[in-house]
C-alpha cells in the first residue's frame, strides 16, 4: 500500500490547506460520477482514505509516528473499521453510497411464503399426498415478467441517461462537490417502462391462486415445516421465486393421543372380561387388530402393540400403540345379576367390611410411580 502523502501528491510537511487542496483536485478528477475508468474507483478510495487520515491532526500524528493510522502494524488489517475511523461514513456523506456500480436491476427474488396445512393424525402416522391451494404472486402470463405491454420494451431514462443517478452540486467543507442521488424519473433503475403491461401494472407478476400437491412425509407433527424450493412468491420483473414453507398442524383425534411416536388409546373392558380374559377386536390406524386381554387384567394396565404407532420421521420403524385398559364396573344390575354377584362375592370371601391398604408397590400406584420417576 502506498504512502498517503504520495497518494495525495503532497510533501510530508504539507500544511492542512495544501492537503485539502490536493484532495479536492484529485477527488474531482477521480470521483466515480465523472470518471468511469476501471481504476478510478479504486484510486478514488485510496485518495479519500489518505485524506481521511491526513486531514485529522490526531490521525496524521499517529500515521507519521507509526507509519499506519491505527498505531499498530496491522495497516489496513482491520479494514476501514478501526477505532474512531469513519471512512465509510465520510465517503457516503460526501458522495452517496452508490459508487459506480451501475443502476440496480428491477428484478428481485420473490419472498418466501408460509402456509398452514391441517392434517389428520392418521395422515401424520403414514404420510399423505395433500392437494393445497396457494395464493401467491406468479409471473405475469401477459408480459412474461418483462413488465412491458407486449410489443413494447423499456427505454433508457432521458433524465439520468441510464445511470439511474442524477448529480447535484452540494456545498461541503471541500467546497462544491457533486453528489449522486437516485434518479426520481426512473426510480434509479436507469430505464423507463413507457407502456406498462395492463395485467400486472408493470410489476411483472400477478397474484394467483394455484393448486399444488405436496407430499407430506410420515411422522410429521404439529409445527413441522416442509420447505418447497422455488414454490413461493415470484419476484418482480421476472425475478426468481422464493420458497414455500408448509407448516403442519395435526388435528386432535377423537380416540388416539400421540406422545412422541407412540400412540395411546383407552379400551373399555367389562369387569367380567377383565377377570376371565378374552380376545377382542380393536380399531387401529392399521385396521382391525386382535387385542388379547389376559385373565385377571387390572384397571389401568397398559397393553403394548409394538410397531403400530407413528412412523419415525427420521430413520426407520414406528412407535408403539399403548392400550390403556379401563375396567368397567357394571351398573344397573337386575335382581338376578345382583344375586349372582353376591354369590361370587360370598364364594371368594369378599364381603369387604374391613378395608385393607394394598401397599404402594402394587397396582395403579406402582405404575404411577414408574411414570413419575423416583419421586
Ligand atoms: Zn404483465
Ligand atoms: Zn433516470
Amino acid at each position: 500500500m502506498s504512502n498517503h502523502y504520495d497518494v495525495l501528491g503532497v510533501s510530508r510537511d504539507a500544511t492542512a490547506e495544501e492537503i485539502k487542496k490536493a484532495y479536492r483536485k484529485l477527488a474531482r478528477k477521480l470521483h466515480p460520477d465523472v470518471n468511469t475508468g476501471p481504476e478510478a474507483a479504486e484510486q478514488f478510495k485510496q485518495v479519500s482514505h489518505a485524506y481521511e487520515v491526513l486531514s485529522d491532526p490526531q490521525k496524521r500524528r499517529v500515521y507519521d509516528t507509526t507509519g499506519n493510522e491505527n498505531g499498530t502494524d496491522s495497516g489496513f488489517g482491520g479494514g476501514y473499521s478501526g477505532a474512531g475511523f469513519a471512512f465509510q461514513d465520510i465517503f457516503e456523506t460526501f458522495f452517496g453510497g452508490q459508487g459506480s456500480a451501475g443502476p440496480p436491476s428491477r428484478t428481485r427474488r420473490g419472498q418466501d411464503a408460509l402456509i398452514n396445512v391441517r392434517i389428520d393424525l392418521k395422515d401424520a402416522v403414514f404420510g399423505v399426498n395433500k392437494k393445497i391451494e396457494v395464493d401467491t404472486a406468479v409471473v405475469c402470463p401477459t408480459c412474461d415478467g418483462s413488465c412491458c405491454r407486449p410489443g413494447t420494451s423499456p427505454r433508457t431514462c432521458d433524465i439520468c441517461g441510464g445511470s439511474g443517478q442524477v448529480q447535484r452540486a452540494v456545498r461541503s467543507i471541500l467546497g462544491q462537490v457533486m453528489t449522486a442521488a437516485p434518479c426520481g424519473s426512473c426510480q434509479g433503475f436507469g430505464t423507463i417502462i413507457p407502456d406498462p403491461c395492463n395485467e400486472c401494472n408493470g410489476e411483472g407478476r400477478i397474484r394467483s391462486r394455484r393448486s399444488l400437491t405436496i407430499k407430506i412425509p410420515a411422522g410429521v407433527g404439529t409445527g413441522t415445516r416442509i420447505q418447497l424450493a422455488g414454490q413461493g412468491e415470484s419476484g418482480t420483473a421476472g425475478g426468481p421465486q422464493g420458497d414455500l414453507y408448509v407448516e403442519i398442524r395435526v388435528a386432535p383425534d377423537k380416540n388416539f393421543i400421540r406422545e412422541g411416536d407412540d400412540l395411546h388409546v383407552t379400551m373399555a373392558v367389562p369387569m367380567t372380561a377383565a377377570a376371565l380374559g378374552t380376545d377382542v377386536d380393536m380399531d387401529t390406524f392399521d385396521g382391525t387388530q386382535s387385542l388379547n386381554i389376559k385373565p385377571g387384567t387390572q384397571a389401568g394396565e397398559i397393553i403394548t402393540l409394538k410397531g403400530l404407532g407413528v412412523t419415525h420421521l427420521r430413520g426407520y420403524g414406528r412407535g408403539d400403540l399403548k392400550v390403556h385398559v379401563h375396567v368397567e364396573t357394571p351398573t344397573r344390575l337386575d335382581s338376578e345379576q345382583e344375586e349372582l354377584l353376591r354369590q361370587l362375592a360370598a364364594s371368594r370371601g369378599e364381603q369387604f367390611t374391613e378395608g385393607k391398604l394394598a401397599g404402594s408397590g402394587s397396582g395403579v400406584f406402582a405404575r404411577l410411580r414408574d411414570k413419575l420417576g423416583n419421586l
